[in-house]
C-alpha cells in the first residue's frame, strides 16, 4: 500500500533532530549544555497554574465551542487590541493548541493550491513545510547581515512578487535571526501588501518577548488590520509552550473559517487551559516580568561568551531569545565546509548543542556566509558562562 504522494511536500522542524543527538549524547554521560530549542526551563507563573487547577476542579473538562471559551477571547481582544492600538472583539479570535496552529490554518484560508506566499528564510520552517504541502509554491525572501543585526532584503522581496502571490508571512520579532524591523521597514513592507492585495501573517510570538522598547506589529499599519491574521502564543511569554495555547486574531470573515477548520481538526483547544489562561492575561504581571528578566541576564550572558569568541562578531537582538552569529570565519579556520559538520564536531568536543541555518528553511542560492543559532530560552547562566568557554577553545583551535 502506498501512502500520498503529497506528503513528499511535507516538511518538519528538524532542530527536534538536534535535541535527539543531545540527547543521546546526554545519555552517554555527558553534560549537554542546551542551545538548541527555544523551549523555556522557567517555571509557568503560579496564578496561572493554579487557576488552571481550579478550573478542573470547577469540572470544565468538557468540550467547548470550536472558536474558544468567550471570556478568554474577549480577553485576548482587549489584550492584543491595546497593545497594538487597534479595536478587536470575540469575533475576531480564535483559540488555538499553540500558535503554530495558526500557520497552517492561515494557508487553508487564504491560498488555493497554485497561489504562491512569500516568507521568510531563514525562518522558522513550518512556513516553507504548510505552504508547499497545501500545494501552493513557497517564495522565500532573505535577510541581510548589517551592523546592527538584519534587515530584510527588500528588494529581492519586491522583485519575487508575481500576479500570482496571494500572501506574505512575516515574522517580527524574528525566529532564527533575532531581526527587528525598523518602523520604515514595516511601512515599506505594508505598503508592498495593500499595493498586491496580500493577506498577511504577522507572526507575532515574540511580541512581548522585547527587552526595551515599545514592540510594533504590522497590524498598527494603516490598511493592514483588515488583511492581517496574527499568530498570538501564550508559550513565551508565560513559559507555557508545553501547554499548548495560543489564539488567531483577524478580520471576522477569516477568523469563522479558522474556527470551522478547529471543528474539522481538534474540536477545540482544551477547555480548562483556556479558563487559567484568562488569569494570565488578565492577572498579575509579575510572572511574565520575572520570566523576562531571566531571560535578559541569560541574554547579555550568551553575547558576551560568543563576542569574547575569535572570529565572532554578532549584535545584541532586543528581542526574542535568540542569538544567530556569524561563524563563516571560524567555518574557514577549521577547513570546514558544511555548517552541520561544525555543530556535531562541537557537540561531541565541548557538549555544546546548537542549531544551524539549515534548520530554518533551504538556503537560498548566493549565499555566502554560514550561521549557527543558540537558544538561551532553556539555560542558566552559569551554563552559559561554562559552555561558551568550551565553545571559545574549540572555536579558535
Ligand atoms: N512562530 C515562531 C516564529 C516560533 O519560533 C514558534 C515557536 O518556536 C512558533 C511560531 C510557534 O510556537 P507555539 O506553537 O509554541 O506557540
Amino acid at each position: 500500500m502506498q501512502l500520498a504522494k503529497q506528503l513528499s511536500k511535507l516538511g518538519t522542524e528538524t532542530a527536534f533532530a538536534v535535541s535527539a543527538a543531545a540527547a543521546d549524547w546526554a545519555a552517554k554521560g555527558n553534560k549537554v549544555y542546551p542551545f538548541h530549542l527555544g523551549d523555556i526551563n522557567i517555571a509557568t507563573p503560579e496564578n496561572i497554574v493554579e487557576a488552571t487547577i481550579k478550573a478542573i476542579g470547577d469540572g470544565y473538562t468538557g468540550y467547548c465551542p470550536g472558536g474558544g471559551v468567550a471570556e478568554l477571547r474577549d480577553a485576548i481582544a482587549r489584550d492584543v487590541g491595546s497593545k497594538r492600538g487597534l479595536s478587536y472583539s470575540t469575533e475576531n479570535v480564535s483559540i488555538q493548541p499553540g500558535g503554530k496552529p495558526v500557520i497552517g490554518k492561515f494557508i487553508a484560508t487564504v491560498m488555493d493550491a497554485g497561489d504562491e506566499v512569500l516568507y521568510p528564510n531563514p525562518g522558522y520552517p513550518i512556513y516553507e513545510s504548510q505552504i508547499e504541502y497545501q500545494g501552493g509554491t513557497a517564495v522565500a525572501y532573505g535577510y541581510i547581515e548589517t551592523d546592527t543585526g538584519f534587515e530584510l532584503d527588500m528588494d529581492a522581496l519586491k522583485a519575487s512578487i508575481t500576479p500570482k502571490t496571494k500572501a506574505l508571512i512575516y515574522n517580527n520579532y524574528q525566529n532564527p535571526n533575532g531581526a527587528q524591523s525598523s518602523r520604515a521597514e514595516m511601512e515599506a513592507l505594508a505598503e508592498l501588501a495593500i499595493k498586491h492585495d496580500l493577506w498577511v501573517l504577522a507572526d507575532d510570538a515574540y511580541y512581548e518577548v522585547q527587552y526595551s522598547g515599545e514592540p510594533m506589529s504590522i497590524a498598527n499599519l494603516p490598511g493592514m488590520q483588515e488583511r492581517t491574521i496574527i499568530l498570538y502564543t501564550c508559550s513565551k511569554r508565560f513559559a507555557m509552550t508545553g501547554w499548548r495555547l495560543g489564539a488567531a486574531i483577524g478580520p471576522v470573515a477569516a477568523i469563522e473559517i479558522i474556527n470551522k477548520l478547529n471543528t474539522n481538526a481538534e474540536s477545540c483547544t482544551p477547555h480548562f487551559i483556556q479558563r487559567g489562561m484568562v488569569e494570565a492575561i488578565e492577572g498579575s504581571t509579575s510572572g511574565p516580568d520575572h520570566i523576562l528578566n531571566v531571560l535578559r541576564d541569560r541574554r547579555d550572558a550568551c553575547i558576551a561568551g560568543l563576542n569574547a569568541i575569535d572570529g565572532i562578531n554578532v549584535a545584541t537582538p532586543d528581542s526574542t531569545f535568540y542569538v544567530f552569529p556569524n561563524v563563516t570565519a571560524i567555518m574557514q579556520r577549521k577547513g570546514l565546509t558544511d555548517v552541520n559538520q561544525l555543530m556535531t564536531e562541537a557537540l561531541h568536543q565541548t557538549s555544546v548543542s546548537f542549531c544551524t541555518r539549515k534548520h530554518f528553511g533551504r538556503p537560498l542560492a548566493g549565499e555566502k556566509n554560514d550561521y549557527i543559532r543558540f537558544a538561551y530560552s532553556g539555560i542558566e547562566v552559569a551554563d552559559i558562562n561554562e559552555g561558551m568557554a568550551k565553545l571559545k577553545t574549540y572555536f579558535e583551535s
